[in-house]
């Protein structure tokens, strides 16, 4: 293959319900930047607003899609740290390398490249990634070549199959750090509501830190992979003893340590709140569209002196924990029971579907199949 025949394959999404995988030219990179071809671009809201409705956050569209992946570098600028054949996780977004964030090893999603009211719309994240690279194609990760700054990119143990490195994105990745800045430990309690792959991915990493799991669930074929994962507690919310339960597994009945929200929406995140004992953490780690909350700083933050914090993505300073904890044969067994579908680009569609039944776990699109 010449250099001039390569091309890339692109998914889109032309309309709700409809997928069609394009042809575009070959990315192209300027120093800092790799290309790689990605393995594996697991599905978040792709598969579920977007797919069903056509709502986009401000960085994806219907030609532009996918910002979680895992894959092989097959193309670096000369002084590159990587070279062609290492396998990455690639961490979304851009770099800039002297904001807050970059300076302080935190969530690449918070960098100022990648913030559209600093960036625009057009120059921020992935399209500022494509922009700046002066790229026909490759900013993002549901297309099988895919351009990625070296700072947002770390290599892959040899013994690390791609299926588990690819969970370090938003599933287990995004639970891992956040309860890393939650300082989860063995012993806690962390009660966890609105079951989806966000809220998996804080199971594992609570289990994972041997604290005691309590599950706020409701769907049948989400309360059996937790049960499968290893939880113990798992209380239906409508029930009306549901917070009397929880207490019940708490230390002195005095509520739970942490109480993390996957679903977005008030009816388990007022629960969560709750539930929470004093100088407790809430964690809001779902968004639905939308929806809001009344918050009361008095009732909610003052009186039971709680700690709220939410974090999209992965903080820098948490990589390298979030890998060895991706080589535990603990973490791997969970991850299996957490990715229940799996599925080629090329049948993406039937991936898309599959999300918006809610009878799945996490789904992986295998990129170049
Ligand atoms: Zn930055
Ligand atoms: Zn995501």
């Amino acid at each position: 293959m010449t250099l001039e025949q390569r091309k890339n394959i692109v998914l889109t999404i032309p309309e709700p319900g409809k997928f069609k995988l394009v042809e575009r030219p070959f990315p192209t990179i300027t120093s800092g930047y790799a290309i790689i071809k990605t393995e594996i671009a697991p599905v978040c809201l792709e598969g579920s607003r977007i797919w069903s409705s056509h709502d986009f956050e401000f960085h994806d569209d219907p030609t532009h899609l996918g910002h979680e992946g895992v894959g092989t570098v097959i193309e670096v600028m000369p002084g590159s740290n990587f070279a062609a054949g290492d396998r990455v996780i690639v961490f979304q977004g851009d770099h800039c390398g002297r904001c807050h964030a970059c300076t302080s090893a935190l969530s690449p999603t918070y960098c100022d490249a990648n913030d559209p009211d600093i960036q625009g719309i057009e120059g921020a994240a992935m399209r500022g990634i494509e922009k700046r690279n002066q790229s026909a194609s490759g900013g993002f990760a549901m297309e099988r070549y895919r351009i990625a700054p070296e700072a947002n990119l770390v290599g892959i143990p040899d013994e690390l199959e791609f299926r588990y490195a690819a969970a370090a994105n938003c599933s287990f990745g995004v639970g891992f750090s956040n309860q890393e800045a939650m300082d989860v430990k063995a012993g806690d309690t962390v009660l966890i509501g609105g079951i989806g792959f966000i809220a998996l991915g804080h199971v594992i990493s609570a289990l994972y830190r041997n604290a005691r799991v309590i599950a706020l669930a409701r769907n049948p074929y989400r309360v059996d992979m937790l049960r499968r994962m290893g939880v113990e507690h798992i209380i239906d919310p409508d029930e009306p003893d549901w917070l009397e339960r929880v207490k019940d597994l708490t230390f002195n009945r005095q509520g739970a340590d942490v109480a993390v929200d996957g679903s977005g929406v008030a009816y388990y995140q007022e629960k969560l709140m709750s539930a929470v004992r004093k100088y407790g953490k809430v964690n809001f780690s779902g968004h639905t569209p939308g929806a809001k909350i009344q918050l009361s700083p008095l009732h909610h933050v003052i009186d039971p002196a709680h700690t709220i914090m939410g974090q999209h993505d992965v903080r820098s300073l948490d990589r390298e924990y979030l890998i060895r904890a991706l080589l535990d044969s603990q973490v791997q067994r969970m991850v299996d029971v957490m990715v229940t579908h799996e599925f080629p680009m090329s049948r993406a569609g039937e991936a898309f579907d599959v999300q918006v039944s809610k009878q799945c776990g996490k789904i992986y699109l295998w990129t170049q199949e």
